[in-house]
Parts: structure tokens; C-alpha cells; sequence
């Protein structure tokens, strides 16, 4: 870790489709490179999450107008926690982390990402969080429109079975009442809005280096982006 304190510092740029596992090796390559690490999905759920509880939001519509005029009042932090070694998401104070989570905030989450006054809030205070650099940040538009000079960008893929089951374990795990029917037809569903809405629709940016995971282990994984990492932190 000391070696790293005395080495430049450069912004890491992962994006990809739902439930590629991006977070899981983020977090894991920002603390070996005592990096800060920041999950954009958690952001745009928590405004999902918000608009929910205030009834915006239904299977037919978004009330969009309440939204947008309401977002000045959204205040998102993201405060560490030492024990799970991670930073927990708080909307307006409150603990978010868990609730965000749900397959039915998951359900509504990309209709709130398209919309333009939304993204633009998130993509501002996403920019000032990694001004120092020394960051990891995923999301689907960060090494396109967040960071488009980020010196390392990954863009993850795995089929959309594979994606499916791995969220359907962790939702199982996590003590939720899940079908993998549901959460497959939960991850298509996205992939389609994601990638197909108007403002910064899910691509891969340029530079970017394709990284399919479908049949790669977590540690694999790891040791070939950690590795990226450090080739290109020392030519910097
Ligand atoms: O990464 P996660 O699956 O938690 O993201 C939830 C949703 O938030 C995505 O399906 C996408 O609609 C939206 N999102 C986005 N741009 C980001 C991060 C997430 O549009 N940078």
C-alpha cells in the first residue's frame, strides 16, 4: 500500500451491463490500490428509491415533472464503513444500502436513469468525486461521459444467463423472494433500456478494454485488472 501512496494516481473507468460484477472487483481493486471507490448505480437507485416512496413512479408512468422540480432537495452522501469495508449510500441522512437493493427498485431504477436532469445532476457530482483522481468508479457512462480521459476504462460483459444467475443467488442470499425467471427477464429488460435510451445510452467507450467474464473466476479477474492497472500507473 506504501508503494502505491508514492505512485501517481490515475482514474479507473468500469463500465458495463447489470450485474457483471463490476462492483465486486472495483471495490476490490480500489482497496488494494487505496483508491476511493464510488458504485453510480447506488446513486441513480436511491433517486428510484425516493421517487418510489413519493408515489411517482408506477408500472405505466414516472411522474417525471415532480421528480425533476424535487431533485434540489436530494441530498446523496456516501459514508465509509470500516466493518464492511465499503461506502454505504444515505439518501437525505438516511441508510439506504439495503432498501436500493430490491428486485423492485431494480424494476424501475433504469426509467429514472433516462432522464436528462437526473443524469446531469449525477454526472456533476460524480466529476467533483473524482477531480483528485485516485478513483474507481462504475457505472455505464463513465468512461464515456463521466471520466472520458480516465487512463484506464474497462467495459464488462457476460451473458445475460450467467449475469442472471449470479443476481438471483445474492438476491436468494440476501433472504429476498426471487424467481431467475424474474430477475432474467430484470436484466434484459435493462440491458434494452440502457443501452437504447437517449441520453448516454450504455457503449463502450474508445480505448476501452473489453473484459467478458462469463467464464472467468473472481481471482482471475482481479489479477488481470489489478495488473492493467499497475502497468499503466507506472508509465503515468
Ligand atoms: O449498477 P447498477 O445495476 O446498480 O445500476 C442500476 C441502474 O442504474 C442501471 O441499470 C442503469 O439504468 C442506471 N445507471 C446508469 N448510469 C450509471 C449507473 C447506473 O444509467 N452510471
Amino acid at each position: 500500500m506504501l508503494i502505491h501512496k508514492l505512485m501517481k494516481k490515475i482514474t479507473i473507468a468500469i463500465d458495463g451491463f447489470s450485474s457483471t460484477g463490476k462492483s465486486t472487483i472495483a471495490k476490490q481493486l480500489a482497496k488494494s490500490l487505496g483508491y476511493i471507490y464510488v458504485d453510480t448505480g447506488a446513486m441513480y437507485r436511491a433517486i428510484t428509491l425516493y421517487a418510489m416512496r413519493k408515489n411517482w413512479v408506477d408500472n405505466q408512468k414516472v411522474n417525471f415533472e415532480a421528480l425533476v422540480q424535487a431533485l434540489p432537495q436530494i441530498q446523496l452522501v456516501f459514508k465509509y464503513n470500516e466493518v464492511l469495508e465499503y461506502s454505504e449510500i444515505f439518501l437525505n441522512g438516511e441508510n439506504v444500502e439495503k432498501e436500493i437493493r430490491t428486485l423492485e427498485v431494480s424494476n424501475q431504477v433504469s426509467r429514472i436513469a433516462e432522464i436528462k436532469e437526473v443524469r446531469e445532476m449525477l454526472v456533476e457530482i460524480q466529476k467533483r468525486m473524482g477531480a483528485e483522481k485516485g478513483i474507481v468508479m462504475d457505472g455505464r457512462d463513465i468512461g464515456t461521459i463521466v471520466f472520458p480521459d480516465a487512463e484506464l476504462k474497462i467495459f464488462m460483459t457476460a451473458s445475460p444467463e450467467k449475469r442472471a444467475y449470479r443476481r438471483y443467488k445474492e438476491l436468494i442470499d440476501r433472504g429476498e423472494e426471487v424467481t431467475y425467471e424474474d430477475v432474467l427477464k430484470n436484466v434484459q429488460a435493462r440491458d434494452h433500456i440502457d443501452s437504447s435510451r437517449e441520453f448516454s445510452p450504455l457503449r463502450k467507450a474508445e480505448q476501452a478494454i473489453e473484459f467478458d467474464n462469463s467464464d472467468m473466476g473472481l481471482k482471475e479477474q482481479f489479477e488481470r485488472l489489478y495488473n492493467y492497472a499497475l502497468r499503466i500507473i507506472k508509465n503515468t
